[in-house]
């Protein structure tokens, strides 16, 4: 049953391939204030949105994340207690034992370079940086098997500085949302930077990836309960009816979506 539509409600949509930027018509002012306008609405969806890692200190989100690669932050986060009881300090990493540290986040994939590198890094912190996670982007790159993704989650959730996070969901939804026409993640995270607001970057990126992860799918996007659907040229690539897009909404926020989309 459908009731009242929310200002942001996908019922307030147009119609498959109409919005201007899907015909190339839209302005660069426009898309700024339409980048803007998907970033509140996805904090009015997402209040909660957050780095889904678990995390107490900045090593153990540097280590959590560089674990992250190819796998879940679920299937990350059930290694890390045993493994930040183990290894606490970078000095742990830099003198643990390979075979050990592979057993510990196997399930994580590619584990054994993954521990080689866990250890590596920990060398680094102890010898360049006093055994501390630096706060400098261009230091934290300097980290083996740390790249720009991993720096900025560090900086943007350990201490605070903001950070736009260009993961493969994050790619994927600024192109279906089509707010840049870039592909390299450097030229992606610097075009997102010229639309939102420094202050906001951390946040946008977390609920970025918390819709793409509960609505908009990457095989099947929940369109007819979207509440951005408005202000996504890509409106229509998935079901457009609200009552069968509905039965693709997931997550703990699924019913606050559904009600602020008027179903
Ligand atoms: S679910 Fe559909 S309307 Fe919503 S952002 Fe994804 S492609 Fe756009």
């Amino acid at each position: 049953m459908l009731g009242m539509a929310a200002s942001t409600s996908p019922l307030k949509h147009r119609r498959p391939g109409a919005h201007p930027a899907a015909k190339g018509k839209e302005t660069p002012i426009g898309r700024k204030r339409r980048a803007r306008r998907i970033n509140r609405t996805l904090a009015a969806a997402y209040p909660d949105a957050h780095a889904e890692l678990d995390f107490t200190n900045p090593l153990e989100l540097l280590v959590a994340t560089a674990l992250s690669a190819q796998t879940t932050d679920v299937r990350v986060n059930m290694v890390t207690p045993a493994l930040f009881a183990k290894y606490p300090t970078a000095a742990d990493y830099a003198e643990a034992n390979q075979a050990e540290v592979e057993e510990i986040i196997r399930s994580t994939g590619f584990y054994r370079s993954k521990a080689a590198n866990l250890i590596a890094m920990g060398q680094k912190l102890v010898t360049d940086f006093g055994g501390e996670v630096p706060e400098k982007l261009e230091d934290l790159i300097t980290l083996p098997g740390v790249g720009r993704k991993t720096a900025h989650v560090v900086r943007g959730n350990a201490f605070g500085y903001p950070g736009l996070t260009v993961d493969t969901h994050f790619q994927r939804l600024v192109k279906r949302m089509m707010l840049t026409e870039e592909t390299d993640p450097v030229k992606i995270e610097h075009a997102i930077a010229e639309l939102i607001e420094r202050r906001e970057w951390t946040m946008f990126s977390h609920r970025i990836i918390f819709h793409g992860r509960r609505v908009c799918n990457a095989r099947k996007p929940a369109c007819g309960a979207c509440p951005i659907a408005f202000d996504c040229p890509s409106f229509g690539v998935g079901p457009t009816d609200p009552e069968e897009a509905a039965e693709l909404v997931s997550g703990p926020e699924r019913d606050h979506i559904l009600r602020m989309v008027g179903l």
